[in-house]
């Protein structure tokens, strides 16, 4: 696997790579890998000649008072797990080669970052647009893959894409959970023994509102007050949002008509968790 640390240098392999025909697939990352991670990175092998990855916290997608400083690192353990999923490349840029002196320009994608976690993170979503276009200026991948874990994001991604004519095809991943339903994430880690029993009842909650929603329930309302009040019925739990809304704009829907995204964040302890799923009413 090839450790590159220099935006020119990795511009300069990601050319050649394009001149030899191949065809570059991308998951860009923040590190601390999980097998959510690899599964990205196993399905970039199905739609590219190479995969690249790239490990960057990136600061400004994270406000004042978030996890930026204390997000979990582990670079050696990292680049063992990509090797062992045939990984060809690892871009790991710091944050100065990324974000030089002078820096002031930013993408922003509106509508679609309003809602859910744009509402109480409101720059969030204008630093991971920057980052992944400045990441693919620099990767110049064919294709990149995103986790459906974070929903709002994929949607925004793909919205930056369409809007800025950006020749990439983004490809969705569904959420890889761990065996009791716990939608992997890097700041799983933050949780003890007793923040994790709780963290069970987002997943959980999801499989209450599937199971409403089969059973005929459209009502947006009566789903949400079961969820939350399921969520919050386990200690060390505060939840941020639980909404129902239209797949691809993000609006909120108060009757469930067609697939609607159930989308929620719960802090658990100090973890800030994000779940969700498209409920599908019955035909
Ligand atoms: P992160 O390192 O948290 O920025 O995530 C990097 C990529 O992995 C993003 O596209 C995430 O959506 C995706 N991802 C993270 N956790 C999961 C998961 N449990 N299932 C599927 N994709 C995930």
């Amino acid at each position: 696997m090839r450790i590159i640390e220099k935006v020119g240098e990795m511009q300069q392999q990601a050319d050649s790579w394009r001149r030899e025909g191949k065809r570059i697939a991308f998951v860009p990352t923040m590190g601390y890998l999980h097998a959510g991670h690899l599964a990205l990175m196993d399905a970039a092998h199905r739609h590219g000649d190479l995969v690249v990855i790239s490990i960057f916290v990136n600061p400004t997608q994270f406000g004042p008072g978030e996890d930026y400083q204390g997000y979990p690192r582990d670079l050696e353990r990292d680049l063992r797990l990509a090797d062992g999923v045939k990984v060809d490349a690892a871009f790991l840029p710091s944050v100065e080669e990324m974000y030089p002196v002078g820096f002031q320009t930013f993408v922003e994608t509106t509508n679609v970052t309003r809602n859910l976690c744009g509402r109480n993170r409101p720059k969030h979503f204008r630093g991971v647009t920057t980052v992944v276009m400045m990441l693919f200026q620099i990767v110049k991948p064919h294709v990149a893959i995103f986790g459906e874990k974070d929903f709002q994001q994929l949607v925004t991604i793909r919205r930056m894409v369409q809007d800025l004519h950006v020749a990439v095809d983004v490809v969705g991943h569904p959420i890889v959970r761990e065996a009791d339903g716990l939608a992997m994430s890097s700041r799983n880690v933050y949780l003890n023994e007793e923040q994790r029993q709780s963290a069970l009842r987002l997943s959980q909650s999801l499989e209450l509102a599937q199971s409403l929603t089969h059973g005929g329930e459209r009502h947006a309302g009566t789903i949400i007050a079961t969820v939350c009040s399921h969520i919050e019925g386990a200690p060390e739990t505060q939840i941020d949002y639980v909404q129902v809304c239209h797949p691809e704009t993000l609006e909120d829907v108060a009757t469930i008509e067609g697939p609607a995204l159930l989308a929620m964040a719960v802090r658990v302890g100090k973890a800030r968790l994000i779940d969700n799923c498209v409920l599908q009413p019955p035909t």
